[in-house]
């Protein structure tokens, strides 16, 4: 552990920062309205207040957002500032006669369409006691409608993990309530929190600054949405799977014609055309922001060519048709000429991205290199659904050069560089030390030269961990860059470091996996899940085989755990296994993720014939992922 700067106050913003948002003001087209005009449109209701708690723990607090009704102060980008202050606007809203929203209650937002006898819930939010105040909202003003289908529009939390609030198992599993969702839905849903899972939900504590007070020099909001919430986050499997562009469904007596849509902005996810009420769902592949090629918590790269491309299909299949667009994020966009001309322009953004990033990638330019160069267009970079508030150009152009190259640039010099904290002392070595560097970093940041400081003083940090005044000066300096930035991730991640080099790490402050999720596991999944545990070194030596007989399906697992591997097969084996394990599917998970210790075995129902201390031997060989890893210091 590194020692801790004692915390200290937030700094005011220097005059280069306030200086760069006089500019941006002057540049942008702050005089245009339409945004605001369109968030309020179709008002009922607010939530009052905006809070949404359970069992007494506060989950939501959209009224910790009411200082956005003033001003930008210096502290925050002028542009993010308009930006949250659109998606603080919150309650439930008319989108046309039969479709309703309540926003401004998650990251995301619900949609509510009424059918014969009841509604329809599309995307119910992140966390159960939203979702669940959402549709109150919705029935003390449309009233008591039963909730008679769900959807989700794709595989992404923040679209199904607030299911419970809405619907409950028994009304599914009795066939009441269809729940309709892109094929291989569950698939992704539960697999993407898995094998990473853990260095994704640290570094989403960054992107999202849930550590971080909200206000003017804190947490302003995150682009796509002001923060998540953080009640009880499930999942309940869909009962139809949508499999075909084209393919027509009817719930309740809505008539829903499907636009496939995998491999976009998530890997499965559909766009819903409503042919009643002319109104198009896009799911989250047209927002109001430059959405993400690459989340900076971590992911695979996502396709920015298919993207566009099903932006370009949608107008073709209901173009000039359809009367309004709405999404699960933001606001909608009525009137098909904007409509249409909205859904051009994300098309634009995403293929502009992507082929001018290729164009310059075969001149030889570089990731960092074309992020610096790639300016939009005139029509994109004055469009204020473009800009960049939660993916930017930058990381997004450094993401499509990935997907295409890797992380080798190609220049042998950068093919076997030292790792951090060995090139940082090296570094610090050669430029005359600490002190000296630390000198001149107080210039460039005097300068107002941030993204520089940043760069030495992380050397600085990584070679002398314990040196106070380059923690102060480099977390001084990573708030003027999170106070600068436009986009809400970035300003996140800026000051969430600074906060740590601080006051030391925050940890992991919200974690979105759950037994329901586990639960939706395969055991091929679970096996996958403990085979990214093992201790590669520690196992070299080891050589085990283990069956797994899951008694209620009749299936059984061969696992094999040598040179630090655990291979799995359900081939017939003719070698003797060490020990068997009988138990049934449901019990898997918790003694797979390592919730049961080899004592407890016998309590959860798992029968052990063979070697009990193979069992021993496995667990031992599985690590405990780290949610508490270090990211600003070595
Ligand atoms: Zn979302």
């Amino acid at each position: 552990m590194t020692a801790h700067v004692t915390d200290l106050p937030q700094k005011p913003a220097t005059e280069a920062v306030a200086a760069q948002h006089r500019q941006l003001l002057d540049s942008l087209p702050f005089s245009d309205v339409q945004d605001f005009e369109d968030a309020r449109r179709g008002f009922i209701a607010a939530l009052e207040p905006g809070v949404v708690q359970a069992d007494g723990r506060v989950v939501w607090d959209n009224d910790a957002y009411g200082f956005l009704a003033g001003e930008a102060p210096a502290t925050v980008n002028p542009s993010l500032w308009r930006q949250s202050a659109l998606n603080a606007i919150q309650g439930l809203f008319e989108v046309v006669p039969g479709i309703y929203q309540v926003r401004g209650l998650d990251l995301s937002n619900v949609s509510f369409i009424e059918g014969d006898r009841g509604v329809i819930v599309l995307d119910p939010l992140l966390s159960a006691e939203p979702a669940a105040a959402a549709l109150d909202l919705y029935r003390r003003h449309r009233g008591d409608r039963p909730v008679t289908g769900v959807i989700y529009t794709h595989s992404h939390a923040d679209h199904f993990g607030g299911v419970r609030g809405v619907v409950s198992q028994q009304d599914v599993d009795a066939g009441l309530v269809p729940i309709l969702a892109p094929e291989g839905f569950t698939e992704h849903a539960v697999s993407e929190n898995v094998y990473a899972g853990t260095a994704m939900a640290r570094r989403a504590g960054y992107m999202y600054g849930a550590a971080l007070a909200r206000g003017p020099r804190g947490q302003v909001g995150a682009g796509l949405g002001q923060t998540t919430s953080t009640g009880t986050f499930g999942i309940i499997p869909p009962t139809l799977d949508i499999t075909t562009t084209g393919q027509e469904e009817t719930v309740d007596g809505v008539r829903m014609i499907f636009q496939m849509a995998p491999g976009s902005e998530a890997p499965a996810e559909m766009h819903i055309y409503f042919p009643q009420r002319r109104a198009l769902c896009m799911a989250e592949n047209a927002t109001h922001v430059l959405h993400n090629i690459l989340t900076i918590r971590g992911a695979q790269v996502r396709d920015a060519r298919s993207w566009a491309g099903y932006l370009s299909e949608a107008i073709d299949l209901h173009g000039n048709e359809l009367e309004l667009v709405f999404a699960s994020h933001h606001w909608p966009t009525w009137g098909r000429e904007r409509a249409v001309e909205f859904l051009a322009l994300q098309r634009d953004l995403y293929a502009y991205l992507h082929d001018q990033t290729l164009r310059l990638l075969n001149r030889g330019l570089t990731g960092p290199e074309i992020a610096e160069v790639l300016q939009l267009p005139p029509a994109l970079e004055n469009a204020w659904h473009a800009r960049g508030y939660y993916g930017s150009v930058s990381h997004n152009v450094k993401a499509i050069y990935q997907r295409y190259m890797g992380w080798y640039d190609g220049n042998p010099a950068h093919l076997w560089q030292h790792p951090p904290e060995a090139a940082a002392r090296r570094y610090v070595d050669f430029m005359g030390g600490a002190e000296a560097v630390v000198a001149k970093a107080r210039e460039s940041f005097d300068a107002g030269d941030f993204r520089w400081v940043a760069e030495v003083l992380n050397h600085v940090v990584f070679a002398q961990p314990d040196h106070e005044v380059a923690r102060e000066l480099l977390a001084d300096t990573f708030e003027q860059l999170g106070y600068g930035a436009e986009n809400g991730t970035w300003r996140c991640a800026y000051l969430s470091g600074a906060t740590e080099l601080r006051s030391g790490s925050f940890g992991t402050p919200v974690t979105p996996v759950s037994g329901d999720v586990l639960a939706q596991l395969t055991p091929e999944q679970l096996f996958d899940a403990l085979a990214v545990r093992v201790d590669g070194p520690r196992s070299w030596n080891e050589h085990l085989e283990l069956e797994v007989d899951l008694t209620d399906v009749g299936t059984r697992y061969r696992l094999t755990l040598r040179n630090g591997v655990l291979s799995y097969t359900t081939a017939p084996q003719t070698s003797a296994p060490d020990v068997v394990l009988h138990l049934s599917s449901t019990a898997l998970p918790a003694v797979a993720t390592g919730a049961v210790d080899p004592a407890g075995l016998a309590a959860a129902g798992v029968t052990v014939d063979g070697d009990p201390a193979a069992l021993g031997r496995l667990l031992a060989s599985l690590e405990r992922p780290d949610p508490d890893f270090a990211i600003v210091t070595p």
